[in-house]
């Protein structure tokens, strides 16, 4: 699978050796593939927060450990944006606490995978070489997400969006004020996913593939609406950010791409 900014052949070797996919798990969340409106209600017990269907993205599963159910029921889903070449290191080493944080240390995710994936968050990357090209097809911008399971009690607190966007509706399911969660660090420098006794687990890689820049979706427009710059070391748009608001104002359209 294409992992983004991975040349050398060294660490290829590691990830494969570190990472379990778990592909019986494997799901696209879409009408017409797994798909549910507002809170899932199946029985399964995911802690004391709703789950929403993150559609548009297609989820390739991590194995975490045997008996999952069991060990984490109870634990919420939630997400986590990543820049491609950080994706790998957090799967292989885990997630590095903010240091310098808006609402405090600590371990930021959010109940939405609609506000982790603005690019100050998660990079997005123009499918460019002919292997990826091969992989993804039709597709011509990628993005990914980490999926993850927090316990309730490691949910430090609950607090609002930090990327300018009062003014607009980031998430139709989850009010602005309650969508990003401090997970406690539990004062380790690293919080390790293959740690049992970890406060967030990771499950699985969300990968959204989309046939024109994600920019133009109807679910970015917030973006327009929040903070976004040109800056590559701040917001990883993987386009020239005036390029993208011609676009935008010409109406050109952007659709997902689910192969
Ligand atoms: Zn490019
Ligand atoms: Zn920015």
């Amino acid at each position: 699978m294409f992992m983004g900014d991975i040349t050398s052949l060294n660490k290829k070797q590691k990830f494969r050796n570190a990472i379990k996919l778990h592909p019986e798990w494997n799901l696209t969340y879409a009408k017409d593939h797994t798909y549910w409106e507002g809170a899932l209600n199946d029985g399964i017990d995911r802690g004391n927060q709703p789950y929403y269907c993150p559609v548009g993205w297609k989820r390739y599963a991590l194995y975490v450990t045997d008996h999952f159910p069991e060990k984490f029921k109870g634990w919420c889903k939630c997400y986590h944006g990543t820049k491609f070449s950080y994706g790998l290191s957090i799967l292989l080493c885990g997630l590095k606490p903010a240091e310098i944080a808006a609402h405090g240390k600590g371990i930021y995710v959010s109940p939405s995978i609609n506000y982790v994936c603005h690019p100050r968050y998660s990079e997005i990357k123009h499918i460019e070489t002919p292997e990826q090209k091969k992989v993804f097809k039709s597709g011509e911008y990628i993005q990914f997400v980490l999926e993850c399971r927090v316990h309730p009690t490691n949910i430090k607190r609950i607090v609002k969006e930090t990327l300018g966007a009062s003014g607009t509706i980031i998430d139709s399911n989850i009010n602005n004020d309650i969508i990003e969660w401090l997970i406690d660090d539990q004062n380790k420098d690293v919080v390790d996913f293959n740690d049992p006794d970890a406060s967030i687990v990771c499950t699985g890689l969300m990968i959204r593939v989309t046939d024109n820049h994600p920019g133009l979706l109807p679910e970015s427009d917030w973006w327009f609406k929040s903070h976004l710059c040109n800056t590559k070391r701040c917001c990883c748009l993987d386009i020239d950010f005036d390029e993208l608001k011609q676009q935008k104002n010409k109406a050109h359209t952007c659709n997902i791409v689910y192969e």
